[in-house]
């Protein structure tokens, strides 16, 4: 890579979201110098946390992986692992329910750590596919081990790819077999009920936005597989703890994250990355850049150069959100209420804007999140940015169409949680508006998805058609979700460090 005299770090980093920060935080690790640009005042994008009148609510993502013991569960665990070779504490609760599903004709299931308990109680409900309930979720436990046994590293780097081809050739085989696998063909190879088939959608589209069919066996692996193994586990503080604890892993080893400073253009000069500039105008420069905004963003707004564009078309785009953040009566959770609820009233609409109910009492498990006496509830459905457009932000009638939309929620939650509106306290609403413009992210998009019968392989990975631009989050391989970000971070670093000379040490 050439160098030129006056850099400011060997790699800047635009956004710090988990993907960014996990990237930079390994390569300072290793002793090659990064700065961290981030648009807001704190890090962590879709995975921050923010407080509100004493409650400290979870911008997004609040179901976690990766934080696993690896003594006793052989998992990959890569938030654990991560975090101790920056020999940084993120204390954890263990959540023994990934979900609770509430699903239509009173089917209400909780997806237990405990896998036997799980399929014994799905079993119950379809004692005619309890075989092939058997099979299915056997081939996802299969296809998980497989994966877990072979170290984190990128796609794009030969050396990597060789190495572990030669240490595990059976397994490394079978990974790509399995890659062209779809989820929901697999399941229809074994189950046939209707019913079944639906809840297999929902337990896709509980992470992907996309049911079965669409959604490849490998992700879905790591997720309906290694909640029973590594099992799910909530970050002490709110999901703004991983963030906050990648950050201090980059300043403990001397790296910068500057916040308040948008990046506007990656510069590019003659096919290669150079630097970036910000919104004030100031220049950086930099052996490497890693851009952590979507595929969109970085194509269509940061390199101005239009023969990088990105059609809109290229990917599918997964829709925004609109979520409620409620402070309420602590009176109005039940005993033994779980953390995290999926509440669907129709199969003909669960996959349609605002069908299916996200919602969670993160108190549960952290009661320090909120105010003595109170819960927090933090619900979400899909929607769109063109829904909301046409309004002024900060008008009546903005407002006011946002207070119809949560209180049509709050209503549907009623069914679970009775007498939540008179429970709320406090009501913060975030439309696709909203995470359009905080999370600096195309449409407020979940990200792009992959069309039907594309294969996981068919995702970005870490390189970009322009020399030394590298990218990582929820656009790249794997996709969306903490800890699949976490791995394009993981992957990226590896990529970039032995490209520098410096390859990284395998994580343990
Ligand atoms: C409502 C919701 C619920 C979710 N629930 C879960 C869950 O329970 N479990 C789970 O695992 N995942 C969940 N996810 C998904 C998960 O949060 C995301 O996939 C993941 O956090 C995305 O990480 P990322 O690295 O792609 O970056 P992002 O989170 O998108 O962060 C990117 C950062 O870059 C900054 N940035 C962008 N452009 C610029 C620029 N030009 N200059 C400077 N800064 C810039 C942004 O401000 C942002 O801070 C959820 C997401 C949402 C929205």
């Amino acid at each position: 890579m050439n160098v030129s005299a006056d850099l400011s770090a060997d790699v800047i980093v635009i956004g710090s979201g988990v993907g960014g920060l996990t990237a930079a935080a390994l390569l300072q690790e290793r002793g090659i110098s990064t700065l961290v640009f981030e648009k807001n005042r704190y890090a962590g994008g879709s995975c921050s946390s923010f407080q509100r009148e004493g409650y400290r609510f979870d911008a997004g993502a609040s179901v976690f992986y990766g934080f696993g013991d690896n003594s006793s569960s052989g998992t990959l665990n890569l938030h654990t692992r991560i975090f101790r070779k920056l020999d940084i504490e993120v204390l954890t609760i263990f959540d023994p329910v990934q979900i609770h599903y509430h699903l239509p004709g009173g089917f209400s299931l909780p997806a237990s750590y405990n896998q036997q308990a799980f399929l014994d109680a799905l079993a119950a409900r379809f004692p005619h596919e309890s075989d092939g309930i058997r099979k299915f979720y056997h081939e996802l436990t299969e296809v998980y081990d497989i994966l877990s046994a072979l170290p984190a590293g990128s796609l794009e780097d030969v050396t990597h790819l060789l190495s572990v081809g030669a240490a595990h050739p059976l397994k490394t085989m079978a990974l790509a077999l399995k890659s062209f696998r779809s989820m929901g063909k697999t399941a229809r190879s074994y189950i046939k009920d209707e019913e079944l088939l639906h809840f297999i959608d929902i337990e896709a589209y509980s992470w992907a936005v996309q049911d079965a069919l669409a959604t490849p066996l490998v992700n879905a692996s790591i997720c309906l597989a290694d909640r029973h193994f590594g099992g799910i586990n909530y970050p002490i503080g709110g999901s703004g703890a991983i963030p906050d604890g990648l950050c201090k892993g980059i300043r403990k080893f001397g790296g910068r994250i500057c916040y308040q400073s948008e990046v506007t253009e990656i510069l590019v000069s003659n096919g290669e990355a150079r630097g970036v500039r910000l919104a004030d105008g100031t220049e950086y420069y930099a052996k490497a850049v890693i851009s952590n905004a979507t595929v969109w963003d970085t194509f269509n707004r940061l390199v101005i150069d239009s023969r990088y564009r990105v059609d809109e078309k290229r990917f599918l785009r997964a829709p925004s959100w609109f979520q409620l953040f409620l402070g309420v009566d602590a009176s109005v959770i039940p005993e033994g209420f779980h953390m995290h609820h999926i509440l669907v009233d129709d199969w003909k609409s669960y996959n349609q804007l605002g069908g299916t109910i996200y919602f969670s009492a993160p108190t549960i498990l952290d009661p320090s999140l909120a105010p003595p006496g109170r819960h927090i509830v933090h619900a979400f459905v899909t929607g769109e940015v063109e829904e909301w457009q046409h309004y002024e932000r900060g008008s009546s009638a903005y407002l006011a169409a946002k207070d119809e939309v949560a209180a049509g929620i709050i209503f549907r939650i009623e069914r679970i949680l009775p007498g939540l509106s008179k429970a709320v306290k406090l009501k913060v609403l975030a439309t696709p508006l909203t995470h359009e413009r905080y999370l600096n992210r195309f449409k407020g998009s979940y990200g792009p998805l992959l069309k039907p019968g594309q294969s996981i392989l068919q995702k970005p990975q870490n390189t970009t058609p322009i020399k030394n631009l590298f990218a990582v989050g929820d656009s790249t391989f794997p996709g969306q979700g903490v800890i699949a970000v976490t791995y394009s971070g993981v992957s990226c670093a590896s990529l970039i460090a032995r490209k520098f000379g410096k390859p990284l040490d395998p994580l343990v």
